[in-house]
């Protein structure tokens, strides 16, 4: 990472814990340092990152795949050494090996093959950052620099602040202000939902979850940016309803009532859309929607149709085209 012209801070009181940053990110480092002791966080340094490789191992990828794109299960099936990786307490290519050395060589598991395959994607991306730094800042296909170009304040306030009137999402931007951590669905979502239906510019919601993410990563982190915000052309454009989303992989809402503890009066069914509970629930919750929790910030169904209707629209238009086969040309095909 240090090739990446990254500064790197040792914090003294944090065990082996590096504090690092790109060169304009100075506000990061005060931060990071900020909430190195926080306890919702994991602990950094090189033994507790074998203690969790080891445990790990140990779980044998069982809910492994079945979580992953859960909120609150992926916490723990997930192999959660992404913020190891990230500061150097371990190597990709060493957690390979314990892997391999770990494997009977009879037994195959659909989820440890789903988990190398991530550790392949993680090289995959860092690479093709080395190879384009520019997309930390600018589209990677610059037929998008005309779309999104006006910031809302209000609406970037609000979805950093996690009080964007949709459940999910505000349990999601609570918890990694707080923890440093989500899985890769909810983070995808998150940046969807900005970019999608608030319509926003990726670049400030970049640097905002940036400086949250305990395993900030830029040549991962700036990648999937621009792949779920499509700005890139050569991905598949994908909008996550946030309340689909909800519905689907926190049916019961907990994790939405760990975070979002103004709706923990509601009984769960009613929590993923608190904005069609009717009067009469209200007087019996004793909850009033838009005075106890705000309404959506925007029409979920309108916004996401006028998206999808904007980033179709541009799909078949010649000049995406000639960029597209640029990009596919310096990097390759996605990793499957
Ligand atoms: C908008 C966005 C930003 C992201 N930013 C980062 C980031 O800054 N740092 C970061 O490490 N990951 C990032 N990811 C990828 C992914 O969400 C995390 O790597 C994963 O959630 C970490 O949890 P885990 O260690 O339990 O992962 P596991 O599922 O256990 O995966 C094992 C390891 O594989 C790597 N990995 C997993 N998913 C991906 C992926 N999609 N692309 C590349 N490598 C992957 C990570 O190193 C991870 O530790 C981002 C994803 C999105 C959608």
């Amino acid at each position: 990472m240090a090739s990446m012209g990254k500064r790197v801070y040792c914090h003294p009181e944090w065990d082996s814990k590096l504090i690092k940053t790109s060169d304009d990110d100075s506000d990061a480092v005060e931060i990071m340092m900020k909430r190195h002791s926080n306890k919702n966080r994991q602990i950094g340094g090189l033994s507790e990152a074998h203690k969790r490789l080891d445990e790990f191992k140990k779980l044998k990828y069982k809910n492994y795949m079945s979580s992953i794109s859960k909120p609150m299960e992926s916490r723990e099936h997930c192999s959660r050494l992404s913020a190891y990786i990230a500061w150097g307490n371990l190597s990709v290519r060493e957690i390979f090996q314990e892997i391999e050395r770990s494997r009977d060589s009879r037994d195959y598991h659909f989820g440890r093959d789903q988990f190398l395959k991530r550790l392949q994607w993680q090289s995959h991306f860092i690479q093709k950052f080395e190879r384009e730094m520019t997309i930390e800042k600018n589209n990677q296909n610059p037929f998008f620099d005309h779309i999104r170009t006006e910031e809302n304040t209000d609406y970037y306030e609000r979805w950093e602040n996690g009080m964007t009137g949709i459940p999910l999402i505000d349990a999601c931007m609570r918890c990694v202000k707080e923890t440093g951590y989500l899985n890769f669905r909810m983070r995808a979502m998150v940046v969807s939902f900005l970019t999608h239906h608030l319509w926003q510019p990726w670049q400030r919601g970049a640097k905002y979850l940036a400086k949250c993410f305990l395993d900030y990563e830029p040549g991962i982190h700036y990648s999937q940016f621009q792949m779920q915000s499509c700005v890139t052309g050569t991905n598949t454009i994908r909008i996550y309803n946030p309340f689909k989303q909800s519905l689907e992989h926190d049916p019961n809402a907990i994790f939405i009532k760990q975070w979002v503890q103004e709706l923990r009066v509601l009984p769960s069914h009613l929590c993923h859309d608190p904005s069609k509970i009717s009067p009469m629930e209200q007087l019996f919750y004793n909850f009033e929607v838009g005075v106890d929790y705000p309404f959506p910030i925007v029409d979920v169904e309108t916004s996401g149709r006028y998206a999808r209707d904007q980033l179709w629209g541009t799909k078949r238009d010649p000049e995406l085209q000639i960029h597209k086969k640029a990009i596919l040309q310096r990097h390759g095909r996605k990793l499957r």
